[in-house]
């Protein structure tokens, strides 16, 4: 039986009373021990003991990633000799940023896991491949282990290497789950293939599926994950997370939206005016956290775009869910006119079965408009390509962006620059100056 605990049984109006009771404490903390806060609230006029409602707190003004990045060692609320771990973002959208965890927020950060796996019915029997780094100061490897280890299961740190050795694991040690990126599940089939195994003989039955959406805007599987379905029976469960929030929302076996869990962090979904968006509408995901001793945050705007749905869930939970990142914010591409956000055109690229590995140029052009390019390697020619790729986007937008084919080695040389943990998909030019 997966645990629940019981505020997340509760109505999400039971929900909001319980975070209202311990938000005034987390203010109080940072009016304490907060460097940075401190002189928000001095310089704001914020009187953090006068704060009656929630439609105050509206009011109080929001943190941005740009903020964390030029004043990040103000917002360390602990000595230093209290950190136990200095952590950092991926650095994919600007300058890394250090995130310090102090022993309980190493504990709250397993707990979170703990209930992120009970999300996805993990038990202490189950035996867990971790395909992701556990070092270079990533932070979700560490908090998937030490979530496993809090529930009891088994964890195998093989991470991401090459689809051979994770076989010759899964075999060994009767893998029955996956930590992964969903498109490494993808070479994981591609190898199976390739030596005349289905991917689904074994016994893998449930993957936590990181860093890559797995729905579409209608919580769909979207190409990426109807290709991994296609191959292999396997439970994928999507997740969204971010380094800053040290919080994990992840999906249940339902896969309506991850959940939310509300003694570790105050969601609110901000429209470009910072006020909340109506229920189910589009809004970029501002966390307040609770129970960070290091590094709290205060209405810290992600820049992800999301929507958050309310109803109660058939797992039990009536927690809020977070839809899959419908975008980044600050990587809202206008194309000719068009509105448009990266992973929607990931969506595309990844249900063309032909194309091998692509990247987006995302750049300024002569006229000050957006451009929109795509590098490709793919087993067509260029012309095949071009008559199969162009009509896709210009159903879906009108508009169709610049297709360059390339060699396999090229994409990989745009795809690692310097020392990535992660492939680049994205290359966006247009802030660099
Ligand atoms: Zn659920």
């Amino acid at each position: 039986m997966s645990f629940i605990p019981a505020i997340e049984q509760k109505s999400i109006a039971e929900q909001a009373a319980f975070q209202w009771e311990k938000l005034g404490p987390a203010l109080e903390y940072l009016l304490q021990h907060s460097p940075y806060y401190r002189r928000m609230f001095g310089e704001q006029q914020i009187d953090v003991k006068a704060l009656r409602s929630w439609e105050d707190f509206a009011r109080v003004p929001t943190t941005s990633k740009e903020a964390l990045q030029q004043y990040n060692n103000d917002f360390l609320c602990v000595a230093p000799k209290a950190v136990r771990e200095y952590m950092s973002t991926s650095g994919t959208l600007g300058r890394p940023v250090t995130i310090a965890l102090t022993q309980n927020d190493l504990l709250r950060l397993a707990y979170n896991e703990y209930l992120s796996f009970h999300c996805i019915e993990a038990t202490d029997e189950d035996i867990f491949q971790l395909m992701l780094t556990l070092d270079r100061q990533f932070m979700a490897g560490v908090a998937y282990y030490s979530g496993l280890s809090l529930l009891g299961a088994a964890s195998i740190r093989t991470g991401p290497g090459l689809p051979a050795m994770q076989w010759d694991t899964i075999r060994q040690m009767k893998t029955t789950g996956l930590v992964a990126v969903p498109s490494f599940l993808l070479k994981l089939i591609a190898h199976a293939k390739a030596n005349d195994f289905p991917a689904g003989s074994g016994t893998v039955k449930k993957v936590l599926a990181i860093g890559e959406s797995l729905r579409d805007e209608e919580l769909q599987p979207n190409a990426l994950a109807r290709q991994i379905a296609a191959e292999w029976d396997v439970q994928l469960y999507s997740t969204y997370a971010a380094t800053e929030l040290q919080t994990a929302f992840t999906e249940c076996r339902a896969g309506q939206g991850g959940h939310h869990h509300p003694e570790l962090v105050v969601v609110e979904l901000l429209d470009d005016r910072g006020q909340p968006v109506a229920p189910g509408e589009k809004g970029e995901v501002t966390i307040t956290t609770l129970g960070v001793e290091g590094m709290p945050l205060l209405r810290y705007r992600t820049g992800d775009m999301c929507r958050g749905y309310y109803e109660p869930c058939s797992c039990g939970r009536h927690t809020m869910r977070l839809g899959p990142v419908l975008g980044r914010k600050q990587q809202m591409i206008k194309f000719k006119g068009t509105t448009l956000y990266p992973p929607a055109i990931f969506d595309v690229l990844n249900g063309v079965p032909q194309i091998q590995e692509y990247v987006i140029e995302i750049s300024t052009g002569a006229d000050g408009q957006d451009e929109l390019a795509i590098y490709l390697h793919c087993d067509m020619e260029p012309a095949a390509g071009d008559e199969l790729l162009r009509p896709l986007f210009s159903h879906r937008w009108r508009v169709v962006p610049r297709l360059h084919y390339r060699s396999a080695e090229a994409i990989r040389q745009l795809q690692y620059p310097g020392h990535n943990r992660k492939p680049v998909k994205l290359i966006d030019l247009r802030h660099i100056s």
